[in-house]
């Protein structure tokens, strides 16, 4: 979807002048992109009129840049379709938190609730995750093999044999399979032991509407939380309250289109099992990838769209661990549109350059003395980044159409080869040979 906007954008700029026809052209060619990426048709249809409106080429004086104006209305028209306009959920440090992730079967909960502990557990939190799907076989399995890759302390039951981080308890004869049950053993457990960070994986069976229902009200008889909790859960037919969206599997081929039509997936979503706040958090998983959706049927209350609408807050890009992005509308726009996303690549900045050294490193850039040794910590800090094509994406003009999913390993070892190239020097050497020879057998590697 990135690469066909920014195409279109691209081929509008390039065009000598700019009169209805390459408007219209740059238009269809963003609608179509769209459509195609399965964004809601009236969300769209009402984007191209308003960019028309604000686009009024008979008024634009002579004087205007009308490319700049264009891709600016572009702009602000996808930013409009993503922005839920309301503030969303976020967990304080140090203060318990309990968070219920919900979502269609296979839209990625289990994996992204480890995603969203980990991101956690590094910025200094204390998660820990509960399984309480005991409708999957294997789901316990599944999340403990996360939980320990992550060291995130967890707790479930697995088929007849209570677990508690691999302390078995012995109590072989004892099934458990109520996930009321276990969700509230395992939240009880880890607000005793002071998380800040509760995490409930949950099954997302779809149809089951009624069962997930009943699930729910009955944790909350059993946590007394009162009358009004429980009224809201009779009213809950009325009101739908998820605190937030992660959006999953953005690396799939329907890449921006997920975050675009999140809105529309959102009712279907709600068709299946209505999403309900419990203890004010809720973060549904919604996978970018429509065929995850299976049989769910659709609906034409896609007006109810607009009260419902919750911020999405992440995106998961990935199935490891670390593939997984804060959400924020305008820079994320800005890759779409191949403008680049300089606030994201200042924050994976800022996460792997240690404070002290971060006001010098400006200084340095900003003098421009950027001497080789500066390089080779950088070089450190980018590989520390994360998955490179990520760190590629925010900059200007690197659409990820320039680094293919495939390519991303080549790129780090090349990376790893310079650096050990500059370590086979002397510091005196740094600056005059490397300019001379190993510049050289860079660029022989570059075009290698
Ligand atoms: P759940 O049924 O909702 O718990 O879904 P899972 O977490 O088990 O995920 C279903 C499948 O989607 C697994 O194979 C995951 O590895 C995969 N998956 C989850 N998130 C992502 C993502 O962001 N990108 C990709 N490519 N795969 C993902
Ligand atoms: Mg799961």
């Amino acid at each position: 979807l990135g690469g066909t906007i920014s195409r279109a954008l691209q081929q509008m700029s390039n065009a000598t002048i700019i009169d209805e026809k390459v408007l219209n052209d740059c238009l269809n060619e963003i609608t179509r992109a769209l459509l195609q990426s399965d964004v809601q048709f009236n969300l769209v249809r009402d984007m191209q009129k308003n960019i028309k409106k604000i686009v009024n080429l008979d008024d634009l004086a002579a004087g205007h840049n009308k490319r700049k104006i264009i891709q600016q209305a572009i702009f602000n028209e996808l930013c409009k379709i993503l922005d839920p306009g309301k503030p969303s959920f976020t967990p304080k440090k140090g203060k318990t938190s309990v968070i219920m992730f919900v979502g269609l079967q296979g839209s990625g909960k289990t994996t992204t609730c480890t995603k969203y502990a980990f991101y956690h557990q590094k910025k200094g939190w204390k998660p820990a995750l509960v399984c309480a799907d005991t409708f999957r076989a294997g789901a316990f399995d599944q999340l403990k093999q996360n939980a320990t890759k992550a060291k995130i302390p967890f707790y479930g039951r697995f088929s007849c044999i209570p677990l508690f981080v691999e302390i078995d308890l012995s109590c072989n004869s004892y099934t458990e399979s109520d996930p009321v049950r276990i969700a509230v053993e395992g939240v009880e457990r880890f607000k005793k032991e002071n998380c800040d960070l509760i995490i409930v994986d949950t099954s997302g069976r779809h149809k089951q509407e009624a069962a997930l229902f009943e699930e729910i009200v009955k944790f909350l008889k059993q946590r007394s939380i009162g009358q009004a909790a429980f009224d809201q859960a009779q009213a809950f037919k009325q009101s739908v309250a998820v605190g937030a969206v992660i959006i999953t599997k953005m690396d799939g081929h329907a890449k921006g289109g997920g975050a675009l039509s999140a809105r529309a997936r959102e009712v279907e979503f709600e068709q299946w099992g209505r999403i309900w706040s419990w203890e004010k958090v809720l973060v549904s998983c919604i996978s970018s990838v429509a065929s995850d959706y299976g049989d769910v049927h659709k609906d034409d209350s896609h007006n109810q769209v607009a009260a419902t609408k919750s911020p999405v807050i992440f995106i998961g890009t990935g199935e490891h661990m670390d593939e997984f992005e804060v959400f924020d509308v305008k820079p994320f726009v800005s890759r779409l549109l191949g403008m680049g996303d300089w606030s994201g690549f200042m924050d994976k900045i800022q996460e792997v350059v240690p404070m002290d050294q971060q006001p010098e490193l400006l200084q340095k850039l900003s003098e421009g003395n950027f001497t080789l040794r500066i390089m080779y910590e950088q070089f450190q800090n980018i590989l520390k980044m994360g998955p490179i094509g990520q760190v590629f994406s925010m900059l200007p003009g690197f659409s990820q159409e320039l680094m293919p999913k495939g390519r991303e390993k080549e790129s780090q070892a090349k990376i790893k080869r310079y650096m050990t190239m500059m370590d086979s020097m002397t510091n005196e050497g740094k600056v005059g040979q490397f300019q001379s020879q190993a510049h050289e057998r860079i660029s022989n590697h570059a075009n290698s």
